[in-house]
């Protein structure tokens, strides 16, 4: 790579603390050269005291853009000049599009869950949706299923720190979208079973299945699914969560994991940056997919 970095060369990154351990640079820097693009995607360790310094840098070194992720996604909108309005809604970047230096925040998590369903031959408008988690992964695919048809949600989440943003969630869904969105206690897994059984879909976007929670599901046992359930875990490392396994089990025709949802993120970021579609099946031949 570092013998096609040419004086023109435009430069991309990531920032996130950590951010080495990211399949970002491999996707973009692989579609970046199938296209002929003279750009580089690199990792920043950015955390929360450098994300301001970090965004003036995009303007003084005129990145062409960046990704943002955890613990920065919040933080860095209002370090930003334009927010797109899934941006706004869900309070969270995780794209940064520079325009003659007009920094703009994208969310492209969301996009990138629906275009992971659609890719499976899943079609969840006017379908009901049981959601566990609403941080931030969770937030962006409740706001853009609402934003793109889904009937219901039924967001679950334990009491932290996150259980008040999955009401505020609520109810920008249900002030905005035609959606009709619910909250209920993730500790009641009676509850739980109850809003699985009506449902089209279940997706976990919480931390539980990786580390250091790997091993552990928030669904007790396989008798919650049952086989026309469409079981997504969004998480994507380790490949196989606990959830998956008990998806499998319960013999879930469709059953999928994050690595799909992390694919199209980051193509509709790329498609943001460049114009251009990412080459999403040599994508996928890369990431094993
Ligand atoms: P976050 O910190 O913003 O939210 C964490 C969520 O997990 C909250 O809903 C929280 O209540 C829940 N949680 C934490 N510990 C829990 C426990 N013990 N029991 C039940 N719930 C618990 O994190 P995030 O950015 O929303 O990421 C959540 C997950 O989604 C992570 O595993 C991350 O890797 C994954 N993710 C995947 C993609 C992708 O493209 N596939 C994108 C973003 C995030």
């Amino acid at each position: 790579m570092a013998q096609k970095v040419t004086g023109h060369t435009e430069l991309l990154g990531l920032m996130a603390m950590p951010s080495r351990h990211s399949n970002s640079p491999l996707m973009h820097n692989t579609a970046f050269e199938k296209l002929g693009l003279d750009c580089v995607y690199v990792c920043f360790d950015v955390g929360l005291n450098e994300i301001e310094d970090a965004v003036k840098a995009i303007r003084t070194l005129n990145l062409k853009g960046c990704n943002v992720s955890m613990p920065n996604k919040s933080a860095v909108c209002r370090y930003l000049d334009r927010l797109s309005p899934a941006c706004e809604l869900i309070g969270a970047c995780n794209t940064i599009v520079n325009k003659n230096g007009q920094l703009e925040g994208h969310n492209t998590d969301g996009i990138g869950y629906m275009a992971m369903l659609k890719d499976n031959g899943a079609d969840i408008r006017g379908k009901k949706m049981v959601l566990a988690g609403a941080g931030g992964a969770g937030t962006a695919i409740a706001i853009q299923a609402a934003l793109d048809g889904v009937g219901e949600l039924s967001i679950f989440n334990i009491h932290d720190e996150f259980w008040e943003n999955a009401h505020r969630t609520a109810k920008k869904i249900n002030e905005k979208t035609g959606c009709k969105a619910y909250v209920h206690p993730l500790e009641d897994k009676a509850l739980l079973k109850h809003e699985i059984e009506s449902s089209y879909i279940f997706t976990n976007a919480t931390g539980v299945g990786m580390k250091p929670l790997e091993g552990m599901t928030v669904v007790p046992s396989s008798d919650f699914f049952r086989k026309d359930l469409i079981v997504v875990d969004i998480i994507y490392s380790p490949p196989k969560t606990r959830l998956l396994e008990l998806a499998e089990e319960a013999g879930c025709r469709i059953h999928i994991n994050g690595t799909g949802m992390m694919l199209f993120q980051g193509a509709a970021a790329f498609k943001l940056w460049t114009g251009r579609d990412m080459p999403v099946d040599d994508i996928k031949e890369v990431l094993g997919l």
